[in-house]
């Protein structure tokens, strides 16, 4: 079977051209009509000879994900669902704003940290997602909302920091001017605190942003709500955030606000005195209800306070307005909507 000529990356692709005898300059041609041009055909690859077109044809095939599904929200977020040529299935969301054109992309078929209040938690984990499917979400989504994409988050099913082969891989194409040309400080890589992936990507040549789903205050709680918190306590993960502020960019601390579980004015004391020392910027983000899942969104009125608390704090703050809710496209709502597809699993 012909090789999808896709999985190369870049540094793959010069040196394969190269020891095909068309030289590794090749590779940049052949990397650029792909990820920069969107050419899923060699007949239109015209800077190459047609006889090299011919043959690279007979010997490589252009393939990715299939589109399967595309939902649109009334907020005019939208949630795609793919399927992996292993027939497997993952899902992106586009959220457009005034000034960002943002995509949210997944890592992972499904995720291991089972974190309680997220509904991707759900889904087993089944595999990694290479580099080139990672950038292929972005790509597909491009073509079919013709506009161009201003930011990239890592924040859709399963945890990036524990793919980094496949993140970086991705980072290469989604950057490279021969590629997307999405500048490093339009990246968002978020985890879920995976200190071993944190020390990894802070000693990386990529300059991205960090997002750290944090959510809970108390390191007994963060661990019963999010199983990954034992083996990767706060402690230690407040010290890398430190870190990756001073030697790269200022972190994010996500907090999801959840009725009665870490909604309180206490709470909101006690994220400051954590965070007082470490330059970041703080998410609010009020929990997106799951149907299969027991947790509630806290009462506007404790989640403005809860925000006017902060606001006291040197920290910025963004109480970030919930996109694609109505469409189960929200943050921690990724966990597969089969329903009406003609290939459900
Ligand atoms: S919040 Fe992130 S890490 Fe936790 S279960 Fe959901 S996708 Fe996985």
């Amino acid at each position: 079977m012909a090789k999808n000529i896709k999985v190369y990356s870049h540094q793959n692709l010069r040196r394969l051209m190269e020891e095909q005898g068309l030289g590794a300059y090749r590779g940049d041609q052949i990397f650029k009509w792909l990820w920069q041009k969107d050419v899923s055909d060699f007949e239109l690859m015209t800077d190459i000879a047609r006889t090299w077109r011919k043959r690279l044809k007979q010997e490589f095939s252009i393939v990715g994900l299939d589109l399967i599904k595309r939902r649109k929200a009334p907020d005019k977020s939208q949630k795609f669902l793919f399927r992996t040529q292993d027939n497997r299935y993952l899902e992106s969301v586009f959220i457009p704003e005034q000034r960002r054109q943002t995509i949210c992309v997944s890592s992972q078929i499904g995720c291991a940290l089972g974190c309680r209040f997220c509904a991707t938690g759900l889904i087993p984990l089944q595999r990694n997602l290479a580099g080139y499917e990672i950038a292929e979400q972005i790509q597909i989504i491009k073509r079919c909302v013709a506009s161009p994409i201003t930011n990239i988050v890592f924040m859709g099913m399963g945890e990036p920091l524990l793919n980094l082969g496949g993140l970086f891989e991705s980072l290469e194409i989604i950057c490279s001017s021969l590629g997307f040309g999405i500048g490093q400080r339009r990246i968002t890589v978020s985890t879920a605190g995976i200190i071993e992936g944190m020390e990894i990507l802070l000693k990386s040549r990529y300059k991205v942003k960090l997002a750290i789903s944090l959510n809970f205050v108390n390191q007994d709680l963060r661990a019963a709500m999010m199983p990954v918190a034992r083996k990767n306590p706060l402690k230690e993960l407040l010290k890398l955030a430190r870190k990756y502020s001073y030697e790269k960019h200022r972190v994010t601390f996500e907090y999801v606000l959840i009725h009665k579980i870490n909604d309180s004015l206490q709470d909101a004391r006690e994220l400051l005195r954590l965070i007082k020392n470490i330059p970041s910027k703080i998410n609010l983000i009020s929990y997106n209800p799951h149907p299969r899942l027991p947790f509630k969104r806290p009462e506007t009125k404790r989640i403005e306070q809860f925000y006017q608390y902060l606001l006291s704090s040197s920290h910025t703050v963004v109480l970030r307005k919930s996109r694609g809710g109505k469409i189960l496209a929200g943050c921690g709502q990724l966990a597969l909507d089969l329903t009406n597809t003609k290939n459900p699993l």
